[in-house]
Protein backbone atom coordinates (compact mmCIF):
# COMPACT_ATOMS: atom_id res chain seq x y z
CA UNK A 1 0.00 0.00 0.00
CA UNK A 2 1.23 3.40 -0.87
CA UNK A 3 3.04 6.21 1.57
CA UNK A 4 1.39 9.05 1.72
CA UNK A 5 4.35 11.53 2.17
CA UNK A 6 3.73 14.36 4.71
CA UNK A 7 6.75 15.94 5.01
CA UNK A 8 10.34 15.84 3.16
CA UNK A 9 12.61 13.53 5.47
CA UNK A 10 15.77 14.32 3.92
CA UNK A 11 16.17 18.03 4.77
CA UNK A 12 17.46 19.30 7.96
CA UNK A 13 15.40 21.33 9.69
CA UNK A 14 13.98 22.45 13.35
CA UNK A 15 10.63 22.01 12.27
CA UNK A 16 7.90 19.84 10.82
CA UNK A 17 6.49 20.21 7.41
CA UNK A 18 7.43 19.69 3.83
CA UNK A 19 8.82 23.71 3.66
CA UNK A 20 11.97 23.60 5.15
CA UNK A 21 15.01 25.97 6.04
CA UNK A 22 17.06 23.76 3.62
CA UNK A 23 14.84 25.74 1.05
CA UNK A 24 13.72 28.98 1.76
CA UNK A 25 16.39 29.82 -1.44
CA UNK A 26 15.69 27.33 -3.53
CA UNK A 27 17.75 24.46 -4.78
CA UNK A 28 21.49 25.41 -4.36
CA UNK A 29 24.44 22.48 -4.82
CA UNK A 30 28.10 23.91 -3.69
CA UNK A 31 29.86 27.04 -3.24
CA UNK A 32 29.64 28.78 -6.94
CA UNK A 33 26.25 29.77 -6.74
CA UNK A 34 25.10 32.86 -9.03
CA UNK A 35 22.41 34.50 -6.20
CA UNK A 36 19.52 36.80 -7.49
CA UNK A 37 20.81 39.79 -5.88
CA UNK A 38 18.25 42.36 -7.34
CA UNK A 39 15.07 42.08 -9.90
CA UNK A 40 13.34 45.58 -10.94
CA UNK A 41 10.79 46.14 -13.45
CA UNK A 42 10.45 49.46 -16.03
CA UNK A 43 7.59 50.53 -17.57
CA UNK A 44 8.29 52.03 -20.57
CA UNK A 45 7.28 53.81 -23.67
CA UNK A 46 4.94 52.58 -25.96
CA UNK A 47 3.54 50.00 -23.63
CA UNK A 48 6.05 47.97 -22.48
CA UNK A 49 7.12 46.71 -19.01
CA UNK A 50 10.91 45.10 -19.04
CA UNK A 51 12.40 43.27 -16.75
CA UNK A 52 16.27 43.51 -15.07
CA UNK A 53 17.70 40.75 -13.18
CA UNK A 54 21.27 40.86 -11.52
CA UNK A 55 23.00 38.84 -10.23
CA UNK A 56 26.35 38.42 -7.50
CA UNK A 57 28.32 37.41 -10.62
CA UNK A 58 27.57 41.29 -11.76
CA UNK A 59 25.73 38.89 -14.57
CA UNK A 60 22.45 41.39 -16.22
CA UNK A 61 19.72 39.41 -17.73
CA UNK A 62 16.57 41.17 -19.35
CA UNK A 63 13.31 40.14 -19.85
CA UNK A 64 9.74 41.56 -20.90
CA UNK A 65 6.36 41.07 -18.92
CA UNK A 66 4.73 43.84 -20.99
CA UNK A 67 1.00 42.66 -20.26
CA UNK A 68 -0.66 45.37 -22.84
CA UNK A 69 -3.18 47.66 -20.26
CA UNK A 70 -2.24 45.79 -16.70
CA UNK A 71 1.18 46.70 -16.02
CA UNK A 72 0.09 47.66 -12.37
CA UNK A 73 -0.75 44.12 -12.17
CA UNK A 74 2.09 42.34 -13.01
CA UNK A 75 4.22 45.14 -11.37
CA UNK A 76 2.10 43.98 -8.04
CA UNK A 77 3.10 40.09 -8.72
CA UNK A 78 6.93 41.02 -9.25
CA UNK A 79 6.83 42.45 -5.35
CA UNK A 80 5.87 38.97 -4.31
CA UNK A 81 8.85 37.34 -6.55
CA UNK A 82 11.72 39.89 -4.77
CA UNK A 83 10.41 38.75 -1.66
CA UNK A 84 11.00 35.18 -3.16
CA UNK A 85 13.64 34.98 -5.42
CA UNK A 86 16.62 37.37 -3.94
CA UNK A 87 19.30 35.34 -2.48
CA UNK A 88 18.17 32.09 -5.10
CA UNK A 89 20.63 30.93 -7.48
CA UNK A 90 20.03 32.46 -10.85
CA UNK A 91 21.12 29.13 -12.65
CA UNK A 92 18.22 26.94 -11.08
CA UNK A 93 15.71 27.99 -14.12
CA UNK A 94 13.61 25.10 -14.02
CA UNK A 95 13.53 25.35 -9.98
CA UNK A 96 12.60 28.89 -9.88
CA UNK A 97 9.80 28.31 -12.68
CA UNK A 98 8.06 25.27 -10.29
CA UNK A 99 8.31 27.59 -7.15
CA UNK A 100 6.82 30.96 -8.73
CA UNK A 101 4.06 28.81 -10.82
CA UNK A 102 3.01 26.16 -7.83
CA UNK A 103 4.05 27.36 -4.37
CA UNK A 104 1.19 30.33 -4.14
CA UNK A 105 -1.26 27.35 -4.40
CA UNK A 106 -3.16 29.92 -7.28
CA UNK A 107 -1.50 29.45 -10.80
CA UNK A 108 -1.86 30.48 -14.38
CA UNK A 109 -4.16 33.29 -15.77
CA UNK A 110 -2.34 36.09 -17.64
CA UNK A 111 -1.26 38.12 -14.57
CA UNK A 112 0.95 36.01 -12.78
CA UNK A 113 1.78 33.96 -16.37
CA UNK A 114 3.23 37.59 -17.41
CA UNK A 115 5.04 38.20 -14.11
CA UNK A 116 6.72 34.58 -14.48
CA UNK A 117 7.70 34.97 -18.43
CA UNK A 118 9.68 37.95 -17.55
CA UNK A 119 11.65 36.37 -15.13
CA UNK A 120 11.99 33.08 -17.04
CA UNK A 121 13.37 35.40 -20.16
CA UNK A 122 15.40 37.27 -17.99
CA UNK A 123 17.02 34.11 -16.14
CA UNK A 124 17.62 32.61 -19.35
CA UNK A 125 19.68 35.75 -20.59
CA UNK A 126 21.59 35.02 -17.54
CA UNK A 127 22.31 31.98 -18.29
CA UNK A 128 23.77 32.09 -21.85
CA UNK A 129 25.66 35.28 -20.80
CA UNK A 130 27.26 33.47 -18.23
CA UNK A 131 28.08 30.52 -20.80
CA UNK A 132 28.80 32.87 -23.17
CA UNK A 133 26.41 30.93 -25.71
CA UNK A 134 22.81 32.33 -27.31
CA UNK A 135 19.89 30.79 -25.53
CA UNK A 136 19.23 28.77 -28.79
CA UNK A 137 22.08 26.33 -28.15
CA UNK A 138 21.09 25.77 -25.26
CA UNK A 139 17.46 24.69 -26.02
CA UNK A 140 19.71 22.02 -28.15
CA UNK A 141 21.13 23.74 -31.08
CA UNK A 142 19.73 25.50 -34.31
CA UNK A 143 17.37 23.97 -36.87
CA UNK A 144 17.50 26.76 -38.61
CA UNK A 145 19.82 29.97 -39.91
CA UNK A 146 16.98 32.56 -40.03
CA UNK A 147 13.32 33.25 -38.68
CA UNK A 148 10.19 34.48 -41.08
CA UNK A 149 8.73 37.24 -39.83
CA UNK A 150 5.31 38.97 -40.72
CA UNK A 151 4.77 43.25 -39.84
CA UNK A 152 1.72 44.75 -39.06
CA UNK A 153 -0.96 47.20 -41.31
CA UNK A 154 -4.20 48.67 -41.00
CA UNK A 155 -3.98 49.56 -37.22
CA UNK A 156 -7.29 49.30 -35.10
CA UNK A 157 -9.65 50.31 -37.67
CA UNK A 158 -8.06 49.29 -41.09
CA UNK A 159 -7.11 51.60 -43.97
CA UNK A 160 -4.79 52.46 -46.55
CA UNK A 161 -3.81 49.03 -46.44
CA UNK A 162 -2.45 48.78 -49.82
CA UNK A 163 -0.18 51.77 -49.03
CA UNK A 164 1.10 50.33 -46.01
CA UNK A 165 1.63 46.63 -48.00
CA UNK A 166 3.90 48.41 -50.40
CA UNK A 167 5.90 50.32 -47.51
CA UNK A 168 6.22 46.99 -45.76
CA UNK A 169 7.30 44.67 -48.69
CA UNK A 170 9.87 47.61 -49.17
CA UNK A 171 11.31 47.59 -45.80
CA UNK A 172 11.79 43.74 -46.73
CA UNK A 173 8.59 41.92 -45.51
CA UNK A 174 6.85 39.16 -47.58
CA UNK A 175 3.99 38.42 -45.10
CA UNK A 176 1.89 41.15 -42.77
CA UNK A 177 -0.88 40.31 -40.53
CA UNK A 178 -3.72 42.99 -40.48
CA UNK A 179 -6.87 43.30 -38.51
CA UNK A 180 -10.12 41.93 -40.26
CA UNK A 181 -12.61 44.03 -38.94
CA UNK A 182 -13.44 46.73 -37.28
CA UNK A 183 -16.04 46.79 -34.11
CA UNK A 184 -18.73 44.56 -35.22
CA UNK A 185 -22.08 44.21 -33.10
CA UNK A 186 -23.01 40.47 -32.31
CA UNK A 187 -25.08 39.97 -35.52
CA UNK A 188 -24.08 42.73 -38.19
CA UNK A 189 -24.95 43.59 -41.38
CA UNK A 190 -23.66 40.91 -43.51
CA UNK A 191 -21.48 44.40 -45.66
CA UNK A 192 -19.86 44.60 -42.33
CA UNK A 193 -17.52 41.50 -44.17
CA UNK A 194 -17.29 42.90 -47.89
CA UNK A 195 -14.72 45.32 -47.06
CA UNK A 196 -12.81 42.93 -44.91
CA UNK A 197 -12.57 40.68 -48.66
CA UNK A 198 -11.46 43.93 -50.92
CA UNK A 199 -8.58 44.74 -48.21
CA UNK A 200 -7.21 41.11 -48.76
CA UNK A 201 -7.33 41.46 -52.10
CA UNK A 202 -5.65 44.94 -52.19
CA UNK A 203 -2.74 43.43 -50.04
CA UNK A 204 -2.87 40.36 -51.90
CA UNK A 205 -2.44 42.22 -55.35
CA UNK A 206 1.41 43.53 -53.86
CA UNK A 207 2.48 40.20 -53.77
CA UNK A 208 3.01 39.28 -50.20
CA UNK A 209 0.98 37.24 -47.78
CA UNK A 210 -1.70 38.08 -45.33
CA UNK A 211 -2.48 36.81 -42.15
CA UNK A 212 -6.05 38.06 -40.80
CA UNK A 213 -6.87 38.81 -37.34
CA UNK A 214 -10.45 38.41 -36.02
CA UNK A 215 -9.03 39.52 -32.27
CA UNK A 216 -11.55 38.16 -31.14
CA UNK A 217 -14.57 40.35 -32.45
CA UNK A 218 -16.57 38.37 -34.34
CA UNK A 219 -19.35 36.43 -33.05
CA UNK A 220 -19.74 32.57 -34.53
CA UNK A 221 -22.98 33.98 -36.35
CA UNK A 222 -20.53 36.22 -38.83
CA UNK A 223 -17.47 34.21 -37.95
CA UNK A 224 -18.62 31.61 -40.75
CA UNK A 225 -19.87 33.99 -42.74
CA UNK A 226 -16.47 35.97 -42.91
CA UNK A 227 -14.37 32.59 -43.41
CA UNK A 228 -16.73 31.38 -46.01
CA UNK A 229 -16.14 34.79 -48.16
CA UNK A 230 -12.54 34.92 -47.51
CA UNK A 231 -11.69 31.16 -48.36
CA UNK A 232 -11.13 32.05 -52.48
CA UNK A 233 -8.68 34.42 -51.64
CA UNK A 234 -6.53 32.88 -49.41
CA UNK A 235 -4.86 33.90 -46.36
CA UNK A 236 -2.30 32.85 -45.00
CA UNK A 237 -4.48 32.21 -41.55
CA UNK A 238 -6.87 33.53 -39.88
CA UNK A 239 -6.53 34.56 -36.20
CA UNK A 240 -8.92 34.41 -33.02
CA UNK A 241 -12.00 34.04 -35.51
CA UNK A 242 -13.39 33.33 -32.38
CA UNK A 243 -12.60 34.23 -28.43
CA UNK A 244 -10.57 32.04 -26.28
CA UNK A 245 -12.85 29.64 -24.40
CA UNK A 246 -14.83 28.43 -27.45
CA UNK A 247 -13.39 24.89 -27.90
CA UNK A 248 -16.63 22.99 -29.45
CA UNK A 249 -17.59 26.37 -31.60
CA UNK A 250 -14.17 26.70 -33.06
CA UNK A 251 -14.35 23.13 -33.48
CA UNK A 252 -17.33 23.40 -35.81
CA UNK A 253 -15.90 26.32 -37.75
CA UNK A 254 -12.72 24.09 -38.16
CA UNK A 255 -14.89 22.23 -40.14
CA UNK A 256 -16.66 24.55 -42.33
CA UNK A 257 -13.45 26.20 -43.32
CA UNK A 258 -10.00 25.37 -45.16
CA UNK A 259 -8.26 28.07 -44.18
CA UNK A 260 -5.71 27.66 -41.67
CA UNK A 261 -6.72 28.85 -37.85
CA UNK A 262 -4.91 30.48 -35.34
CA UNK A 263 -4.85 31.56 -32.09
CA UNK A 264 -3.47 31.04 -28.79
CA UNK A 265 -2.25 34.63 -27.42
CA UNK A 266 -4.70 34.87 -24.67
CA UNK A 267 -3.21 30.88 -23.82
CA UNK A 268 -1.21 30.96 -21.28
CA UNK A 269 -0.07 27.21 -20.28
CA UNK A 270 0.61 23.93 -21.70
CA UNK A 271 -3.38 22.83 -19.54
CA UNK A 272 -4.31 26.16 -21.81
CA UNK A 273 -3.47 24.49 -25.58
CA UNK A 274 -4.67 21.61 -24.25
CA UNK A 275 -8.39 21.28 -25.31
CA UNK A 276 -7.90 22.95 -28.81
CA UNK A 277 -5.44 20.50 -29.26
CA UNK A 278 -7.14 17.52 -28.65
CA UNK A 279 -10.17 18.94 -30.24
CA UNK A 280 -8.24 19.06 -33.43
CA UNK A 281 -9.60 22.89 -34.23
CA UNK A 282 -6.21 24.56 -35.20
CA UNK A 283 -3.45 24.78 -37.16
CA UNK A 284 -1.25 26.80 -36.05
CA UNK A 285 -0.29 27.66 -32.29
CA UNK A 286 0.23 31.35 -31.22
CA UNK A 287 2.05 31.49 -27.74
CA UNK A 288 3.28 34.69 -26.32
CA UNK A 289 6.16 34.76 -24.81
CA UNK A 290 5.67 37.80 -22.02
CA UNK A 291 2.26 36.05 -21.37
CA UNK A 292 3.03 32.31 -22.02
CA UNK A 293 5.29 31.04 -19.37
CA UNK A 294 8.73 32.86 -21.34
CA UNK A 295 11.04 30.86 -22.85
CA UNK A 296 10.52 27.48 -20.62
CA UNK A 297 6.85 27.32 -21.25
CA UNK A 298 7.02 28.70 -25.06
CA UNK A 299 9.33 26.03 -25.98
CA UNK A 300 7.06 22.94 -23.74
CA UNK A 301 3.75 24.63 -25.74
CA UNK A 302 5.66 24.09 -28.63
CA UNK A 303 7.08 20.89 -28.17
CA UNK A 304 3.54 19.76 -27.77
CA UNK A 305 2.52 21.18 -30.55
CA UNK A 306 4.74 18.96 -32.64
CA UNK A 307 3.00 15.62 -32.13
CA UNK A 308 -0.66 16.99 -32.72
CA UNK A 309 1.57 18.39 -36.51
CA UNK A 310 0.22 21.76 -35.55
CA UNK A 311 3.12 25.18 -36.08
CA UNK A 312 4.29 27.48 -33.76
CA UNK A 313 3.44 31.46 -34.75
CA UNK A 314 4.90 33.48 -31.95
CA UNK A 315 3.00 36.21 -31.03
CA UNK A 316 4.92 39.22 -30.10
CA UNK A 317 3.44 42.71 -30.98
CA UNK A 318 5.68 44.07 -28.21
CA UNK A 319 9.59 45.01 -27.46
CA UNK A 320 12.67 44.20 -27.78
CA UNK A 321 13.17 41.55 -25.32
CA UNK A 322 10.22 39.31 -26.18
CA UNK A 323 11.24 39.46 -30.02
CA UNK A 324 14.40 38.56 -29.54
CA UNK A 325 13.42 35.71 -27.10
CA UNK A 326 10.69 34.76 -29.26
CA UNK A 327 13.30 34.54 -32.42
CA UNK A 328 15.26 32.69 -29.70
CA UNK A 329 12.53 29.75 -29.91
CA UNK A 330 12.39 30.16 -33.79
CA UNK A 331 16.12 28.96 -34.77
CA UNK A 332 15.37 25.95 -32.14
CA UNK A 333 12.45 24.87 -32.74
CA UNK A 334 11.32 22.20 -35.70
CA UNK A 335 7.77 23.30 -36.24
CA UNK A 336 8.11 27.05 -35.78
CA UNK A 337 6.61 29.05 -39.02
CA UNK A 338 6.74 32.56 -38.39
CA UNK A 339 7.20 35.09 -35.85
CA UNK A 340 5.16 38.59 -35.14
CA UNK A 341 7.53 41.70 -35.54
CA UNK A 342 6.21 44.96 -34.20
CA UNK A 343 8.72 47.63 -36.23
CA UNK A 344 6.10 50.37 -37.27
CA UNK A 345 3.10 49.09 -35.68
CA UNK A 346 0.65 51.59 -34.83
CA UNK A 347 1.00 50.99 -31.35
CA UNK A 348 4.59 51.95 -31.52
CA UNK A 349 3.57 55.29 -32.80
CA UNK A 350 5.40 58.53 -31.79
CA UNK A 351 9.26 58.28 -31.03
CA UNK A 352 9.20 54.32 -29.51
CA UNK A 353 9.34 51.91 -31.53
CA UNK A 354 11.42 48.48 -31.52
CA UNK A 355 14.50 49.72 -32.07
CA UNK A 356 14.29 52.55 -29.64
CA UNK A 357 15.65 50.71 -26.52
CA UNK A 358 18.54 48.89 -29.07
CA UNK A 359 22.31 49.42 -29.12
CA UNK A 360 22.82 46.96 -31.74
CA UNK A 361 19.50 46.92 -33.74
CA UNK A 362 21.25 45.82 -36.81
CA UNK A 363 20.71 42.38 -35.25
CA UNK A 364 17.01 42.75 -35.80
CA UNK A 365 17.15 43.45 -39.88
CA UNK A 366 14.83 42.14 -42.35
CA UNK A 367 15.66 40.76 -45.72
CA UNK A 368 13.70 37.82 -47.78
CA UNK A 369 11.10 38.47 -45.18
CA UNK A 370 13.12 36.76 -42.28
CA UNK A 371 16.30 37.60 -39.44
CA UNK A 372 19.19 36.09 -39.43
CA UNK A 373 20.12 34.16 -36.58
CA UNK A 374 21.08 36.07 -33.30
CA UNK A 375 24.69 34.52 -32.38
CA UNK A 376 24.94 37.06 -29.09
CA UNK A 377 25.57 35.39 -25.82
CA UNK A 378 21.57 34.81 -23.90
CA UNK A 379 19.22 37.00 -25.98
CA UNK A 380 21.64 38.71 -28.72
CA UNK A 381 20.80 41.85 -27.77
CA UNK A 382 22.36 45.16 -26.07
CA UNK A 383 20.08 47.57 -24.21
CA UNK A 384 20.45 50.69 -23.77
CA UNK A 385 20.16 51.00 -19.58
CA UNK A 386 20.58 54.34 -19.51
CA UNK A 387 18.04 55.19 -21.83
CA UNK A 388 15.37 52.67 -20.39
CA UNK A 389 15.89 53.94 -16.94
CA UNK A 390 15.26 57.83 -18.21
CA UNK A 391 11.81 56.45 -19.85
CA UNK A 392 10.96 54.93 -17.07
CA UNK A 393 11.30 57.52 -14.67
CA UNK A 394 9.48 59.75 -16.78
CA UNK A 395 6.61 57.86 -17.50
CA UNK A 396 6.08 56.27 -14.09
CA UNK A 397 2.33 57.87 -13.96
CA UNK A 398 1.62 56.43 -17.52
CA UNK A 399 -0.16 53.56 -17.84
CA UNK A 400 -0.98 52.61 -21.76
CA UNK A 401 -4.92 51.50 -21.73
CA UNK A 402 -6.57 49.78 -25.15
CA UNK A 403 -9.57 51.72 -26.23
CA UNK A 404 -12.74 50.71 -25.59
CA UNK A 405 -15.48 50.32 -27.72
CA UNK A 406 -19.28 50.20 -27.90
CA UNK A 407 -21.95 50.45 -30.58
CA UNK A 408 -24.32 52.81 -32.15
CA UNK A 409 -26.51 51.31 -29.41
CA UNK A 410 -24.24 51.79 -26.22
CA UNK A 411 -24.04 48.13 -26.13
CA UNK A 412 -19.98 47.16 -25.21
CA UNK A 413 -18.22 45.31 -27.71
CA UNK A 414 -14.82 43.51 -28.17
CA UNK A 415 -11.88 45.31 -28.56
MG1 LIG B 1 -4.33 38.79 -32.38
Amino acid sequence: MATLLTHDTTAKSSHQGPTTTVYEKGLQVGSNINRITKIETFRVRPRWLFVRVETSKGIVGWGEATLEGHSEAVEGAFADFRERFIGWDAANIEDIYQSAYRHRFYRGGEVLMSALSGLDIALWDIKGKTLGVPVWELLGGKVRERANVYGWIGGDRPSDVLEQAKARKEQGFTAVKMNAVESLGWLDSPHALEATVERLKDVKSVGIDVGLDFHGRVHKTLAKQLAAALEPHKPLFIEEPLLPGQVPEMEKLYRKTNIPIALGERLFTRQDVRPYFEAGCIDIIQPDISHAGGISETRRIANMAETYDIGVAPHCPLGPIAFAASLQIAYSTPNFLICEMSWKMHYNAGDFDLFTFLKNPEVFEVKNGAVEILTGPGLGIELDEELIRKNAEENKDFSWRNPTWRGPDGGIREW
